[in-house]
């Protein structure tokens, strides 16, 4: 299974905005983009300056579709395959993409508070630690829909990982679209979620756009 391995805070220089990527780490001074605000490598100052305010149409799309690939996590291929589903459903794609992947296991888990970021809630599907609708899955990329009921393994309740999981939850809002059970470790998907329910800043149009290049 590939996935990208590199320093995460790289992505959030390149695209120039705090994405989010780590958790915590991100509110606090320790932020690599709080220290470096420009792109990453030897010319990333230079570069990036030069670059502001002469985008073209065709770079801003590439942008908006790499940020929103970051955001979820989820490689060039399964992006574009996303993308396929998303325009054969009825209504606006742009948000049909986004709602599917809103749907994604890992990213339901992160929606929840049971995750500090995506990743983590990836590494803890991919461990057998979540049971879907009864079911022991280790897919992160499967995607749910209204009714589903996502619950941490009775095994797994034991583990280091889920000793705290509980008060370190709490601190954490659920996403309106979804209903958690701290005291079962369990939760539901309620319905889609609506656009204005889905942050992390990005412009669905311009992905639109990108692929219909
Ligand atoms: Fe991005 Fe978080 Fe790293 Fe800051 S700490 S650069 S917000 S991933």
């Amino acid at each position: 299974m590939a996935r990208y391995t590199d320093s995460v805070c790289k992505i959030c220089r390149r695209e120039g905005e705090k994405l989010f990527l780590k958790g915590e780490r991100c509110y606090t001074p320790k932020c690599a983009f709080e220290k470096r605000p420009y792109a990453p490598g030897q010319h990333g100052r230079t570069s990036q300056a030069r670059r502001q305010g002469r985008m073209s149409d065709y770079s801003r799309q590439l942008r908006a579709k790499q940020k929103a690939r970051q955001v979820y996590g989820v490689l060039e291929k399964q992006f574009r395959r996303y993308f396929a589903v998303a325009i054969k459903k009825r209504g606006l794609t742009g948000l049909n993409l986004l709602q599917t992947l809103e749907l994604r296991l890992d990213n339901v888990i992160y929606r929840m508070g049971l995750a500090e970021n995506r990743a983590q809630a990836r590494q803890m599907v991919s461990h057998g630690h979540f049971v879907v609708n009864g079911r022991r899955t280790d897919i992160p990329s499967m995607l749910l829909e209204p009714g589903d009921v996502v619950t941490v393994r009775e095994q797994s309740r034991g583990n280091g990982l889920f000793n705290d999981l509980a008060e370190k939850a709490e601190k954490k809002n659920c996403a309106l679209w979804l209903e958690r059970d701290l005291k079962t470790f369990s939760g539901r998907v309620l319905r889609l979620p609506e656009r204005g329910e889905i942050d992390g800043n990005l412009d669905e149009q311009l992905i639109v756009e990108y692929y219909s290049r």
